[in-house]
Formats: structure tokens, C-alpha cells, sequence
């Protein structure tokens, strides 16, 4: 599966909003974003003026640079997600949230999306007792996920788990440390989702 390979604080400086793709230098002070907040390259420091085309793009590419994914994959879950009933556009950040490599990521196993969905590739974790390496699995309410026996001494993950309390796990997982083990309580909500996302916009670039 293709990935982006390039610098990923440069992705966040584009967006002009911090992604959380670096896991723990997120949060600390050499943070790319707090340290230079306007868009990377020659032109960076001008004057960007966007046309309404440009502002649809820019959501667009914010969402699916959070969520780590590639522009067929994306457009693949906007064309599930306005499928659906409901509104398209939560309807989509709802399947990006309901993805496993998400879920690992939410509950604490990793710092990153990056990092989780590697994590679930190398095969770290049971999906209701079964091993699942597939990061775009859809999970349903009632679903666990643990982590595989031979996986917990692995240092980064149990570092991960450590750090959760700097973070807030949302209200939809819940998290048994000692077993290593969590759980899809609920389906999320639009309302779960935090991050200053303007989805209508992602739907109307869509629509063109
Ligand atoms: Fe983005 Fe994290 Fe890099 Fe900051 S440190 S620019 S939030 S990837």
C-alpha cells in the first residue's frame, strides 16, 4: 500500500493547523507549527488568498493528511459515506473514526496514527480474539481490542499507554491497562470529534 514518506510537520504547516502526526513532539515545544506558523516553502510567508475551489481542497487534504490516508482510499470512504443515510460529510469523519488503526490510536496503544497503523500491519492486535492486520477494518460498538500476548513488553507500546493520561480517551472506548485490552463502548458522534474540521466543505468538493 502506497504511504506519504516525506516530512510530516511540513503537512501540518500546509494546513496551518497541527495534524498529531509525530506522536509525542506534538505536544512539546518543537512542535514545526508553534515554531513556524505559515506554510512551508519560498512563498510561504506571502500573502495566500484562496479561491473557493482552494478553501474545499485545503479542508479536504487537512482530513485525509490527519487520518494518514491516500487520495483513492479517501475518496473511496466519501463515495461509502454519501452512500449512506445522514449527512455525508459526518457520516465520513464517522467511518475515518470507526477505523481500526483509529481505535489503536485513541485508546493509547500508539502516539500516532502513523505509528498505530503500523502497529496493527506487524500484527500486534486481536480484533474479539481474532488477529486482525487490516488498519481500515471497520469496528462496531461492543468490539475489543487487545493486544497480542508476545506484544507487551514491546517498550513504545507500553511507553504509549503510559502517556494516555496526557491525552483524553474519548467517551465512546474505554481502556483495561492491566488487560491490555479495549473496548468499543458506542458508536462516535460527530460531537466526539474535536478538531475544527468543516466536513460540508469536503462533500461540496465532492459534488463539483
Ligand atoms: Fe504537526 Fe506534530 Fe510536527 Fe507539530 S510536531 S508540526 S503537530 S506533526
Amino acid at each position: 500500500m502506497a504511504r506519504y514518506s516525506g516530512a510530516v510537520c511540513r503537512l501540518c504547516r500546509r494546513e496551518g493547523t497541527k495534524l498529531f502526526l509525530k506522536g509525542d513532539r506534538c505536544f512539546s515545544a518543537k512542535c514545526a507549527v508553534d515554531r513556524r506558523g505559515y506554510p512551508p516553502g519560498q512563498h510561504g510567508q506571502g500573502r495566500a488568498r484562496f479561491s473557493d475551489y482552494g478553501v474545499q481542497l485545503r479542508e479536504k487534504q487537512k482530513v485525509k493528511r490527519m487520518y494518514g490516508l491516500m487520495e483513492s482510499q479517501f475518496a473511496a470512504t466519501m463515495k461509502r459515506a454519501a452512500r449512506m443515510k445522514g449527512r455525508a460529510g459526518e457520516n465520513l469523519l464517522l467511518l475515518l473514526e470507526r477505523r481500526l488503526d483509529n481505535i489503536v490510536f485513541r485508546m493509547g496503544f500508539a502516539t500516532s496514527r502513523a505509528e498505530s497503523r503500523q502497529l496493527v500491519r506487524h500484527g500486534h492486535f486481536l480484533v474479539n480474539g481474532r488477529k486482525a492486520t487490516v488498519p481500515s477494518m471497520l469496528l462496531r460498538q461492543g468490539t475489543e481490542v487487545t493486544l497480542a500476548e508476545r506484544s507487551r513488553k514491546v517498550t513504545r507500546i507500553a511507553g504509549a499507554l503510559d502517556a494516555l493520561e496526557s491525552r483524553s480517551l474519548p467517551q465512546w472506548l474505554e481502556i483495561d491497562k492491566d488487560h491490555f485490552k479495549g473496548t468499543v463502548l458506542a458508536m462516535p458522534v460527530r460531537e466526539d470529534i474535536t478538531m475544527p474540521i468543516q466536513e460540508q466543505l469536503i462533500v461540496e468538493l465532492y459534488s463539483r
